[in-house]
Formats: structure tokens, C-alpha cells, sequence
């Protein structure tokens, strides 16, 4: 096991990085070649310790060879890893390979400790797991792939990059809840945002898009996939985020239900008889556009509204409402706004959810151009006409990209 920094260095040519992303019952992994940054192969492992896990390995593009699925059952991460091993290695792309220079995990909570993408060490893992009780559910899924990592290759450098990190620039008076200072430091309440290597990746990416450097540049960025979130980002530093001590806070999202009244909660317990854990289901689970429509994917929605149906409508609503507050809220933040950029499933590929987001808010120097939000495209592009004071952009988020970039920059040498 690597047990400190200093063994942390890539075999010598080592050019490729696998980028681990463990859930609580599922694995995607991607393995990328870091001298042109190709995707090599990628899967997934679902279902992992239930009756019947699957697993969809992508080989590499141009070889001829298929996807492949497998059905049957891994007990756990380790089975799924480990098959997940197999098939890289039927590609030629085996663990064993001298070619793989690191592993780089995906770790969504780092607190306040881990600022920076981080080789693993025992101490750090220690770490990891000290934060478990503000990631529940979480960090433990991520602690689990980085041990069974290090049971395949015990000799390679492994990277956590975390959720957080890009949010720990946050200003004090932006990450702290107006609560009780005390009970808040005693339980680590705070704000620490998530979704922080996409934020970290389309901001720098809007940056390159308009021409300017990142630290001339002031974005918004909303990341609206099934979770969403919003962060204003000021000449690259992270300066506020919507998503809080858990990745509830925020904009409505596929199935959580973003900003709420926390006395929802106790009256749920006084007057529903709710328990802690059935409030957590319904609001992390069952809120959001499932809650409020039935339908978590925004092309459902979108198509029952054409037939007129008026739930699917209200959720809409209510969903462009909260960001359109936000993308207000943060133009006040900011002070000036250069760009405003749509990211993730929903925001790369929903004109109709940019163009009511953005409608309206010609005062704030934002107006979308009806022609090119319907381009459709994989590659960063303005969708604001020449004469809009503040750029609209779409920029398709690549977090394991990211990280596979985090994870060699620390370790190659
Ligand atoms: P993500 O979490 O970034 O993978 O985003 C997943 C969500 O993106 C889905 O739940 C859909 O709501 C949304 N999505 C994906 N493709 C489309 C599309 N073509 N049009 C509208 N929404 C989409």
C-alpha cells in the first residue's frame, strides 16, 4: 500500500490514469491516456450487491470491438472491481499494465482539510473516513473502492479528488450558516459545496471559450444534471455555491427538493410523525421533479407538457424559478457577470430549460439567441447573440477528465 507522498511518483513513460468513481451500489470507471487525453475503455458496474449486478464495458473506440455486457452477481466492490479488471484486461488494458501511472478516485467529501487532489496515504484514508458522518452516504462507497484499488495494485499511486475542494475558497461569510457558532464547529456544519471538479472544469473551460484567462473571468455555472447545482466563480476561485452541508441545498434537482424551510422538517416530525431517516428519503429521494411531477427526466417532462399536462408544467415552473433566483443572486455576488454557462444532462441538452432560465433577465445583459440554443452539439459553444452584454455558453462537463488530469499532474514526473 503506498503510505506516503514520497512513493507517489508514476513508473517512468507511464501515461495512463483509470478514474474510479464508486457509488453506494455501483462503479464507473474510465481509463484514459494522459498524453492525448483519449478515452481508452469505460464501464459500469450496477446493482452491486443485489440479486442480479450488470456490468457495460466500453472498449476502445476504432478496435472493432463492442460493448459488452455482463449480468450475474458481485457481492460487492471488490467483485465488481475485479470484473471490471477482467474486461479492461481482455482489451490489452490490464491493471498489471507498466503503462497505468495512477489510479484517481472520485471522493466527494474532503471537508476542510483537503483543498487539493491528494496521494493517499493510510493517514489521508484515516481522514476520509473521519468525515463518513457528513457524507453518509457518500464516503464510505468511495473509501470502499480505494481499498479494493489498492488490493489490485498495491504498488501504485492512488488520488483522492475531491467534491469539495474547489469550494473551499468560499469566503467565511458565504460558507458559514447564520447558526449557533459553537454547535456549528462542534458538528462540522458548514457549507461545502459539491460538483466542484465539474465547477473547477467549466468555468476554466468558459474561460478558453471567450478567449481571456480564467483569472480575468467571472461565470456562472449551473450544473444541472439528475443533481444540480450552482456556483459563482470569480477569476477562477470558487466564491459561492448552492449545494450546502450536503448535497441537498440548492436548485431543484431530479429527486431532491434544493432550498427548503428547515422547519419543514420538524413540522414533518410533529404533525406527520415522520421519522429523521423517512424525512431524509422524502426530501433527498422523493422531492425535486419526481415529487413534484412523477418524472425525474427532463425530456418526460418536457414531452408531457406538449400534451398539456399541467403537473409536468408546474414542476418545470418552479424548477426555472429557483434558477433564475439563483442566477440573480449570483450576478449580485459577483458584481460583474461575464458569462452564464449551462452544464450536465439537463443543461447541455435542454434548450427549452436554458431558454426560460435566461428569459426575462435582459436587464442583467442576458438573452439567448433562439437559433443557437438549438444547435446541438458535444462542444463548448455561446448561445447569446454577438450584441449580449454577458455571454450565454454551453460547456458539456467531463468530470473524469478532470480528475484523470488532477491525479497525473500530481503523480508524473
Ligand atoms: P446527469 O446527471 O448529468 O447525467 O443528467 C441526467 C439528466 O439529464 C436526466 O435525468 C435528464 O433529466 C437529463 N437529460 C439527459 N438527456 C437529455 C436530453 N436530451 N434532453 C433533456 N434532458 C436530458
Amino acid at each position: 500500500m503506498t503510505t506516503t507522498e514520497e512513493d507517489a511518483a508514476a513508473a517512468p513513460g507511464a501515461s495512463r490514469v483509470l478514474v474510479l468513481n464508486s457509488g453506494s451500489s455501483s462503479v464507473k470507471y474510465q481509463l484514459l491516456d494522459m498524453r492525448d487525453h483519449s478515452r481508452l475503455a469505460s464501464g459500469l458496474v450496477e446493482r452491486i450487491g443485489e440479486e442480479t449486478s450488470r456490468l457495460v464495458h466500453t472498449p476502445p473506440a476504432g478496435g472493432g470491438g463492442q460493448v459488452r455486457e455482463r449480468l450475474g452477481r458481485f457481492p460487492d466492490h471488490e467483485a465488481a472491481l475485479r470484473a471490471a479488471a477482467e474486461e479492461l484486461a481482455a482489451d490489452g488494458l490490464g491493471l498489471d499494465s507498466p503503462e497505468l501511472a495512477a489510479i484517481g478516485h472520485r471522493v466527494v467529501h474532503g471537508g476542510l482539510r483537503f483543498t487539493e487532489p491528494t496521494v493517499i496515504t493510510d493517514e489521508v484514508l484515516k481522514e476520509i473516513e473521519r468525515l463518513v458522518p457528513v457524507a453518509p452516504l457518500h464516503n464510505p462507497a468511495n473509501i470502499t473502492g480505494i481499498r479494493t484499488a489498492q488490493a489490485l495494485r498495491p504498488d501504485l499511486p492512488q488520488v483522492a479528488v475531491f467534491d469539495t475542494a474547489f469550494h473551499t475558497t468560499m469566503p467565511e461569510y458565504a460558507a458559514r450558516y447564520a447558526i449557533d457558532v459553537e454547535t456549528a464547529d462542534a458538528h462540522r456544519i458548514r457549507r461545502y459545496g459539491f460538483h466542484g471538479t465539474s465547477h473547477a472544469y467549466v468555468s476554466r473551460k468558459t474561460a478558453e471559450l471567450l478567449g481571456r484567462a480564467p483569472k480575468d473571468v467571472n461565470v456562472i455555472v449551473l450544473h444541472l444534471g439528475n443533481g444540480a447545482s450552482a456556483s459563482a466563480v470569480a477569476g477562477g476561485r470558487c466564491v459561492e455555491t448552492s449545494m450546502g452541508l450536503t448535497p441537498l441545498e440548492g436548485l431543484v434537482m431530479g429527486t431532491r427538493s434544493g432550498d427548503i424551510d428547515p422547519a419543514v422538517t420538524f413540522h414533518l416530525k410533529r404533525v406527520a410523525g415522520m421519522s429523521a431517516d423517512e424525512i431524509d428519503v422524502l426530501l433527498n429521494k422523493k422531492s425535486g421533479l419526481v415529487g413534484l411531477c412523477g418524472d425525474n427526466d427532463m425530456r418526460e417532462i418536457r414531452r408531457r407538457i406538449d400534451e398539456g399536462d399541467a403537473r409536468a408544467a408546474l414542476a418545470f415552473d418552479i424548477y426555472v424559478h429557483r434558477l433564475k433566483k439563483y442566477i440573480g443572486a449570483y450576478s449580485a455576488v459577483l458584481g460583474r457577470v461575464d458569462a452564464v454557462v449551462f452544464t450536465a444532462g439537463v443543461g447541455e441538452n435542454s434548450s427549452p430549460v436554458r431558454e426560460a432560465a435566461i428569459g426575462g433577465l435582459e436587464e442583467l445583459g442576458l438573452v439567448v439567441d433562439a437559433d443557437l440554443n438549438a444547435v446541438r452539439s458535444g462542444e463548448p459553444r455561446l448561445i447569446s447573440p454577438d450584441y449580449a452584454r454577458v455571454a450565454v455558453a454551453v460547456v458539456p462537463t467531463d468530470e473524469e477528465l478532470e480528475i484523470a488530469n488532477q491525479t497525473f499532474a500530481l503523480v508524473d514526473n
